[in-house]
């Protein structure tokens, strides 16, 4: 694989007029779709929040698409968030654009402390115990409960990040116990196949679990609520099965260079 952290200055704010236009229309292109996929399910304008997944690529082109109007964004590498975050939320105060950032790929117990000054919630938790380590480091410095999502591996496949989602439901409930800690929602990347039935299935099996989460009616579990799923190729189905939030990246940014 190459490393692209070695082909590409992420720190990089100047980019071509064209590439300003090209990233603003897809944004607004991708906000459209959203809606009119809110609008096929019979939901509310607006339901849906959109998170911009930004792994691989600048500042100048994250800056782009925020100036469009993206108002969420993701990374996946703690490595990236450490080149790159301070400077955007720099830029973003500057310019009175407010913006949250969550990470979306795994953390290792190392890079907890390095990526907690800069995140507003991490969407790839897979275990009470990692949740524990999260909450623990994230006490130690903030006033604030630490909001957590539970990636569930909802595809199934073995080299998929997230729990097993025969654990999930137990996994969940330990999670919002954890003090400290607030669990917002649950994550999931469907399945990878080009048939929409097995996708669906993915999403709505996400869906059942949250609502299963909900009607217990405890208390710890009852902020629950968000439900992170839908990529590029799928999110208007995901919205369909009832998403609160959809990350894209390629749909934004075009195809990735780099892996
Ligand atoms: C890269 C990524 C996305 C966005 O993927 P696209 O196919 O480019 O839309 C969403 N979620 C996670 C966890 C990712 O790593």
């Amino acid at each position: 694989m190459v490393n692209y952290l070695d082909h590409k200055d992420l720190v990089n704010e100047v980019i071509s007029r064209e590439r300003i236009q090209e990233i603003h229309d897809a944004t607004l292109r991708c906000f459209d779709r959203v809606h009119r996929a809110e609008s096929a399910a019979g939901r509310l304008e607006n339901s849906v929040r959109v998170l911009v997944a930004t792994k691989t690529r600048d500042i100048g082109e994250i800056m782009a698409t925020i100036q469009a109007g993206t108002r969420l964004i993701g990374e996946n590498r703690p490595q990236e968030v450490q080149i790159k975050a301070a400077r955007l939320r720099q830029l973003c105060e500057e310019n009175h654009l407010p913006v949250e950032s969550h990470l979306i790929g795994q953390l290792q117990k190392n890079k907890i402390n390095k990526v907690i000054p800069f995140v507003d919630a991490i969407e790839s938790v897979d275990s009470v115990e990692q949740a524990q380590q999260i909450a623990q480091r994230w006490a130690a410095v903030n006033d604030t409960p630490c909001r957590l999502f539970l990636e569930v591996n909802e595809s199934h496949e073995k080299s998929k990040s997230g729990c097993d989602p025969a654990r999930a439901f137990d996994e969940a409930c330990a999670i919002a116990e954890i003090p400290s800690v607030q669990l917002i929602g649950l994550m999931t990347i469907g399945t990878h196949v080009e048939e929409e039935q097995p996708i669906r299935r993915s999403f709505a099996s996400l869906r059942e679990l949250r609502d299963k989460l909900l009607q217990t009616g405890g208390e710890e579990v009852a902020s629950c609520t968000e439900l992170s799923m839908g990529m590029t190729h799928d999110f208007p189905l995901a919205i369909a099965e009832g998403a609160t939030e959809i990350r894209v990246g390629s749909a934004i940014f075009g195809e990735r260079l780099f892996v």
